[in-house]
């Protein structure tokens, strides 16, 4: 996905730009499926999609296999973001759509309805990452450790970032302003 991303970059000149990479990541349930041999560093793996014919184990470490694969996208992405650092203010807004059961109670995978699913499935894992000179702007301090935030703020947290004035805009949302 970031082939050929710097030359599309440099055809955007003096433009605030939004990048969307939607990868596969650990989408199940052929998690053994999203990465390339090189990462199968926990073994044995699961590698069907019949779950109920693999062991706990064997699909928890095709799935941190995957893990590992994400971590190491994203630390290309954010390799790629900081060639920008001396003319590009640059972030990398991380989140998934959902989580997953492994296992647990006898769960797997994410299908459940919201109001049934346990927490592995709908607390999903989500970070942000600025360079330098962005993270000067951004008052990271206004975020509370123990606030709970969900997807709906991304939408207005990307709008707050690059300051697009529209009345569609909640700033209650917008996980770097204050909340009153
Ligand atoms: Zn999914």
């Amino acid at each position: 996905m970031l082939v050929g991303l710097q030359s599309y970059i440099a055809k955007q000149k003096d433009k605030d730009i939004l990048i969307v990479l939607h990868q596969m990541g650990n989408h199940g349930p052929a998690y053994y499926k999203r990465y390339p041999k090189a990462f199968e560093k926990f073994t044995p793996v699961c590698k069907t999609n019949q779950l109920e014919e693999c062991s706990k184990e064997e699909i928890s470490n095709a799935y941190d296999n995957a893990i590992l694969y994400t971590d190491d996208f994203l630390t290309q992405t954010i390799a790629l973001l900081k060639k920008y650092n001396s003319s590009h203010q640059t972030a990398m807004f991380y989140m998934s759509d959902h989580g997953e059961s492994l296992g647990e109670n006898g769960i797997y995978l994410h299908g459940l309805p919201y109001f049934m699913a346990p927490s592995a499935q709908t607390h999903i894992p989500a970070f942000i990452w600025f360079n330098d000179s962005f993270s000067k702007e951004v008052q990271a301090h206004k975020i509370q450790s123990d606030a709970r935030y969900t997807q709906d703020n991304l939408f207005h947290t990307l709008l707050g970032l690059f300051n697009v004035q529209t009345k569609v805009y909640e700033p209650r949302l917008d996980i770097f302003q204050e909340k009153i």
